[in-house]
């Protein structure tokens, strides 16, 4: 598996960009920096993007991307999520009030985008993968991801603060490569991320253990605010017993 940064941090700037990830070049996690860093013919290769959850952060380029592909002849782009996630993105974004509802441009037999629902738990195939989707917890419906190519894992956390199924999945999962984990705050801003569902270093740690051999985990941390970014990595760089990489935008990686 190919996996690339597009964008890993918690917020934007001309350094910093919201959280998407590139897989295999034809599959995305999360849609924050999908038309800020993949040139056209990039975005018109994408067949399928997973939302984690429906925060502007992690949903924005759909919009962008939506609206540059239907001017390019590549077919639908597959918005696969969950549920109350898929709901919301209808009601809310592709609702010809904040942006045109793509389902039905140019044409209701030609969408520019079709929404694919994935359920909790399920195995569900999408593209080659084996994708299981793991519920955690955040102030809106929130997933993880476990990502099957059949050679191995990835997993991805979705925006969460402290949670429990996440970790009894993993710790089932055999040939589990790597994690990509949220973590947002610095410890001095726990009730923040306490009121916004996100971690800081020290609910990260606690988190991490949950799981029988976190050290043998690569994880790799996603999502630090950008006022927060020094901060947050000193703070990690003392945790104990982790296998912990801060992520950066240039990060590419064969897993
Ligand atoms: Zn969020
Ligand atoms: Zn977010």
């Amino acid at each position: 598996m190919d996996l690339r940064v597009l964008g890993c941090h918690g917020g934007e700037t001309p350094r910093h960009r919201t959280t998407a990830f590139l897989i295999d070049e034809r599959l995305a996690i999360d849609a924050g920096a999908l038309t800020s860093q993949l040139d056209l013919s990039d975005q018109a290769r994408l067949d399928t993007v997973i939302v984690s959850h429906s925060h502007l952060d992690h949903v924005r380029d759909l919009g962008t991307i939506a609206d540059n592909r239907a001017q390019l002849d590549c077919g639908p782009l597959t918005i696969a999520g969950t549920k109350g996630t898929l709901a919301a993105l209808r009601k809310h974004f592709f609702n010809d009030l904040i942006w045109p509802n793509f389902e039905r441009i140019p044409s209701l037999e030609e969408p520019t985008i079709v929404y694919r629902e994935l359920p909790f738990e399920t195995p569900t195939k999408v593209l080659g993968y084996d994708v299981t989707v793991a519920a955690v917890h955040h102030t809106v419906e929130s997933a993880g991801f476990l990502i099957n190519d059949g050679n191995g894992v990835v997993a991805f956390s979705g925006d969460t603060g402290p949670t429990d199924r996440l970790w009894e999945l993993l710790d089932a999962t055999p040939n589990l490569k790597a994690l990509v984990m949220e973590v947002s705050f610095p410890n001095e801003q726990q009730a923040l991320a306490t009121l916004s569902g996100h971690h800081t270093p020290n609910t990260l740690i606690k988190d991490l253990h949950k799981l029988k051999a976190p050290e043998d985990l690569a994880t790799m941390l996603y999502h630090i605010k950008p006022a927060f970014q020094s901060d947050v990595e000193k703070q990690c760089a003392k945790l104990k017993g982790v296998n912990l990489h801060v992520l950066k935008l240039t990060d590419q990686f064969i897993l």
